[in-house]
Formats: structure tokens, C-alpha cells, sequence
């Protein structure tokens, strides 16, 4: 096949792939602890689904605005605005295909060849893989190395360079279930106003914190005008297959997202986009209810693995992962990953998150209490067998 240069080196290391080799696991029988993949395992609202099917009876099934149906503008805008206190009108949101296409837009918009990004590292893998697709260069920042929770600033302060133009943001984060406290925000505020540089806030688990609370880096003073805000519904609604999501961003950068809109995928399905107003504007019990079952679950990870030997476990403040330090145990992420899952249990290799995720793995919380109790019992027979082998 002759491709185009850029797509040297276009891969990506996820989630998705682990879940194939353990699938593969269970054809040949073997029963799997599912800890790797990065969804809700609950159905979503019943509301939500009724809404879709009564816009399809309705016969809503044509083509819509390239930036979304103007209800779903309004509806997306008048929570943003309350949820995050800054006031966002329709014209500054746009519907896409989940949350991810936000990413694309705004390095489509913001960032040339050769321009430097700067993306956390432990990070989610596509931040890198779309800069490198672009021609772009990701420049990594990481977290303190004496509390994982917490951001390394001066890392971060001393990669910046007249070639930066774009700053990306994920709190709570993926895979490290860290959310930036007040003091972080502004710092990086400070720094993307001082260099001029864009803002990708990536705040797909805004919904999802068990401690402090979520803030916007947008709320901060001359942020709102530099920064586009990533959102969604796949995981605060456990919506991850309707691939129903939303950008916050200057009208100006919108028209240009709405471009993107237009020369790929027109528009979301009306009846999908009825859901989300469904989501956003109905009973919110389903979603309160699935925030407090993933609380009791984080305690119960987090008390497990504080029990294995060799592993070490930071409790998350948001999101559904916790990112154990398994170094301990003589393993790299690689092997730590292949071993548990020769045991059963399927996680992801701290390495598809960045070089600085080795030692680590993540382990999602998105599963039942019997499962993680299981999978737990599992993860503390593979480490004590390492532990004996040391
Ligand atoms: N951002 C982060 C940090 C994620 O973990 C994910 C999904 O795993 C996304 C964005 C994309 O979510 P969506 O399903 O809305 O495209």
C-alpha cells in the first residue's frame, strides 16, 4: 500500500486492544476480570433512550445544523453555564460525534507542522498520536514525584518555548483519576496567558469526583477566550456507544469546528442529539446514583490494593481508574499487564498512557463489586508469586 508520510507511525496503544487479547482469552474459556476497559457498566437513563425513540417515530431523520440541533445548543449552554459558572451562550457550543473530534478540531485549528503541544504525561495515548498525525510535536509535563495526585509545574513551566501553542488540560485525569486543585489551575492559567498559548480542557469526567470539586480552567481571568472546553455524554451518562459529545469554545473557533463539521460528517443524528437534551435537562437520579456506586467501588480498590505487597495505590480524586505503582514487584507495565492477564485480569500497561506511566498500571473501577473483589483476590496471587520469585 503506498500512504501518505503522515501515516508513519500512526498507531495507538489503548484500552481497545487489551480488550481484544482478553476476548480472545475467553473464546478459549477462561473467565476475565474486565478492569481495562474506560466505560459506565450501566445502561443509560431510561429517559434518554425514550427520548430517542420517540424523535424517531416523530420521523426526525434527516440531515441538521452542522453545529448541533438548537435545543441541545441551549441545553449544553445553560449548564455549562451553571455547572461551571461562566456564562456561555448557544452560538459558543458545538454537537460532535462523542468528545473526541474536539481534540482534532482544535489542533486542525490551532497548531501548525512543526508547532510544540504540550500534553500530560501519564496522558490519555490520542492527545499524542493526533499532535504527531498533524506534523506537531508533543512536549510532555508530568506529576510530582512525591505525590501522584499533584502536577510537576516546573516540568511544565520549563518546556514552554516560542514554538508552544497549545496547552492540554485533562482533570479529572485519565488514567491517574487526579483532579487539579484551584492553586494548579491558576498556575496554568497564568502560564497559557503569559505565552499566549490555547487551551484544550478536556473535562469529559467533570461529573465524576468523589473529592473537591470540579473546576474549569475556563472560570479563570482571560481564559474563556483562549480555552475550548471538551465535553461529553459517554461517561457521565453512560452513553459511550450513542458517541454523543460537545465543545465549549469562542464563537469564532466554532464556526471554524462547524467547517470540520460540514466536510466530514455533516451532523449528528437528530434523534441522538434528542437523548442528550433528555440527559442534560431530565432527572439526573440515574447519574447521581452511578457516581455514589463508583465511590463505594474506589474504596474498596483503593483498601485491596493497599493490602497486596509490592504495590502501591493512590486513591483518585475523579474518573473511575485507579494507577497502581506495581514497580515493586520487579515488573515493568508490559509484563505486570501480560501476567495479570495470563491470571485473568485484564488492565492496561502504564507505558499506552507515556514513558512515565511504566511501573503502573490502570485498572478501571467500571465493574461490579464482586468483579473487583475477584479481580483483586487475582492481582494479589500474581504479586505474591513476583514477590517470591524477587
Ligand atoms: N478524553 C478522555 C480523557 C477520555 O478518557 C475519553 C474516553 O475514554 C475521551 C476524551 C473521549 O470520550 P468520547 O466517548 O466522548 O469520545
Amino acid at each position: 500500500m503506498r500512504l501518505a508520510d503522515r501515516m508513519n507511525g500512526f498507531s495507538v496503544e489503548t484500552s481497545l486492544e487489551v480488550a481484544q487479547k482478553s476476548r480472545a482469552l475467553e473464546a478459549r474459556g477462561v473467565r476475565v476480570i474486565h478492569f481495562e476497559v474506560g466505560e459506565p457498566d450501566f445502561p443509560t437513563p431510561a429517559h434518554v433512550a425514550r427520548a430517542l425513540e420517540a424523535s424517531l417515530r416523530a420521523g426526525e431523520t434527516r440531515y441538521t445544523s452542522t453545529f448541533g440541533v438548537p435545543a441541545l445548543r441551549e441545553a449544553i449552554a445553560a449548564d455549562a453555564t451553571r455547572r461551571l459558572g461562566i456564562a456561555y451562550s448557544p452560538d459558543e457550543t458545538i454537537v460532535t460525534h462523542g468528545g473526541k473530534p474536539i481534540l482534532l478540531f482544535t489542533l486542525l485549528a490551532c497548531v501548525n507542522a512543526g508547532d510544540e503541544v504540550l500534553i500530560p504525561d501519564p496522558g490519555y495515548p490520542i492527545y499524542s498520536t493526533s499532535i504527531r498525525l498533524l506534523g506537531a510535536v508533543p512536549v510532555t509535563y508530568g506529576f510530582d514525584r512525591h505525590d501522584p495526585r499533584r502536577l510537576d509545574l516546573d516540568s511544565l513551566v520549563s518546556s514552554v518555548t516560542s514554538r508552544t501553542r497549545l496547552l492540554m488540560v485533562n482533570s479529572p485525569h485519565n488514567p491517574t483519576g487526579a483532579v487539579h486543585t484551584d492553586d494548579e489551575l491558576a498556575a496554568l492559567a497564568e502560564i497559557a496567558v503569559r505565552h499566549d498559548l490555547w487551551v484544550l480542557s478536556d473535562e469529559i469526567y467533570g461529573r465524576i469526583v468523589y473529592e473537591g470539586r470540579h473546576r474549569s480552567i475556563a472560570s479563570f481571568p482571560g481564559m474563556k477566550e483562549r480555552t475550548v472546553v471538551l465535553d461529553g455524554f459517554s461517561k457521565t451518562f453512560a452513553m459511550t456507544g450513542w458517541r454523543l459529545g460537545y465543545g465549549l469554545a469562542p464563537a469564532a473557533m466554532i464556526s471554524r469546528f462547524s467547517l470540520f463539521m460540514t466536510h466530514t460528517t455533516t451532523c449528528v443524528s437528530v434523534f441522538v442529539q434528542r437523548g442528550g437534551i433528555a440527559a442534560l435537562e431530565g432527572d439526573d437520579a440515574p447519574h447521581r446514583a452511578m457516581v455514589a456506586e463508583f465511590s463505594e467501588r474506589r474504596a474498596r480498590i483503593v483498601e485491596g490494593m493497599a493490602r497486596i505487597p509490592g504495590v502501591r495505590c493512590a486513591s483518585p480524586a475523579g474518573a473511575f481508574y485507579v494507577f497502581p505503582d506495581v514497580g515493586g514487584l520487579g515488573m515493568t507495565a508490559k509484563e505486570a499487564s501480560a501476567r495479570l492477564l495470563e491470571a485473568g485480569v485484564a488492565v492496561v500497561p502504564g507505558t499506552s498512557f507515556g514513558a512515565r506511566g511504566e511501573g503502573h498500571v490502570r485498572v478501571s473501577f467500571a465493574n461490579s463489586i464482586a468483579d473487583i473483589d475477584e479481580g483483586l483476590s487475582r492481582i494479589a496471587d500474581v504479586a505474591a508469586a513476583a514477590m517470591a520469585r524477587r
